[in-house]
């Protein structure tokens, strides 16, 4: 029982479910969702509800319950392209950069064809034309919030001008809104306002929400009859799954409000970390939970990952030898307010020892 207590700043995956959440399980409508009674309407009326739900708050026709993230992603791009095709994203991207599925050759075959990021984590228009013109896309892809650019979240009017550009070329939109209701609550729009610049819209339960599982993937009733057949095919078709959705309509209903304050604790840090600006600046403005200090190389970054980790703080190093933090519900103010002193703390002794000894903790 002699744990240490770790103030886990690694992802919002680490959260919990509550006793209330995972209590409705318990209630829960169960039944096979692999068996379909109209294309919208399995057998399980808790998936049913929940895909309901979701599909009324992202403002799209249907919706389909996801096993990860990630598989949710994958479906999207596959049904939207097809091997041999080329796909608009940006370098930083997870979809391309962490989950890869779609871009392997042996599994997706998709080809990448990239786009540059502005200073705030939007898109940089004039590259997205660019590429649009250089090469015949078959689909663009988007991330709000934009995790390894620091939790970015583009404002609704640069959403529209990227929509905009991509429907003159004639293609859809794929958003991974992973994060999408930390932009809501970053953003004060509904998250409707968001995803009708996207044709198709993924979300996790499992992150801030704190939902054990899934991942949700919104959009017209066509394309989700047609993401459905990819699901089945990945194998992400489950069976008495309202054991995952009563939790997620819970997180749905409860814990968005949340999310509002993961955001401000990540400002909060971000501001007393301004005075480290010099050696380790933070990347981006922090608009939501996510808070990404870069340092001088790779060296610099494990270096300050292991003195944080003496002084009992998780993190997560990102491309570009980047430390991120991220805020979710198990770090309370008490636990924010000591990482920020221990972070600035931890990042003055390796600047004094001149960076990058391990030792010097
Ligand atoms: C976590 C994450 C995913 C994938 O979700 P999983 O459920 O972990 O597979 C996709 N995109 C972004 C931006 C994420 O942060």
């Amino acid at each position: 029982m002699d744990e240490k207590r770790w103030i886990d700043l690694r992802s919002d995956t680490v959260t919990v479910p509550s006793r209330e959440m995972l209590l409705t399980v318990l209630e829960a409508q169960l039944g096979d969702d692999g068996r379909r009674i109209t294309p919208e309407t399995g057998g399980d009326g808790t998936v049913n509800e929940l895909e309901a739900l979701a599909a009324r708050i992202t403002g799209k026709e249907a919706a389909i319950l996801f096993p990860s993230g990630t598989m949710a992603n994958t479906a999207a791009l596959l049904t939207w392209a097809k091997a041999g095709d080329t796909v608009l994203v940006d370098r930083l991207m997870h979809l391309y950069l962490r989950e890869k599925t779609g871009f392997v050759p042996a599994l997706g075959g998709l080809l990448p064809v990239f786009y540059d990021l502005a200073a705030n984590g939007s898109p940089d228009m004039e590259s997205v034309k660019n590429a649009l013109t250089a090469a015949s896309v078959r689909l663009a892809c988007i991330e709000t919030t934009h995790n390894f650019s620091g939790g970015s979240c583009q404002p609704p009017d640069e959403l529209a001008q990227f929509k905009e550009l991509c429907g003159r070329a004639g293609i859809p939109v794929h958003m991974d809104g992973a994060r999408l209701f930390n932009a809501v609550c970053s953003l004060e729009v509904e998250a409707e306002e968001i995803c009708r610049y996207a044709d198709s819209v993924m979300f996790c339960l499992s992150k801030g929400l704190g939902a054990p599982v899934g991942s949700l993937l919104c959009g017209s009733r066509d394309f989700c009859r047609r993401a459905r057949e990819m699901r089945k095919a990945l194998g992400g078709a489950m069976r008495k799954a309202g054991v995952i959705a009563a939790p997620g309509i819970y997180a749905l209903k409860h814990n968005v409000p949340g999310l509002k304050e993961d955001n401000e604790k990540a400002r909060y840090v971000a501001e007393r970390l301004r005075k480290l600006e010099k050696a380790f600046p933070i990347r981006g403005s922090v608009p939501s939970n996510i808070l990404i200090l870069e340092t001088a190389g790779e060296e610099t970054c494990r270096a300050l990952m292991e003195a944080l980790k003496v002084r009992g703080i998780l993190c997560n190093k990102v491309p570009g030898h980047g430390l991120r933090f991220v805020w979710h519900n198990g770090v309370n103010w008490e636990d924010t307010r000591l990482a920020a002193e221990l972070i600035v703390q931890a990042a003055g002794r390796i600047k004094a020892c001149g960076g990058g000894e391990a030792n010097g903790i």
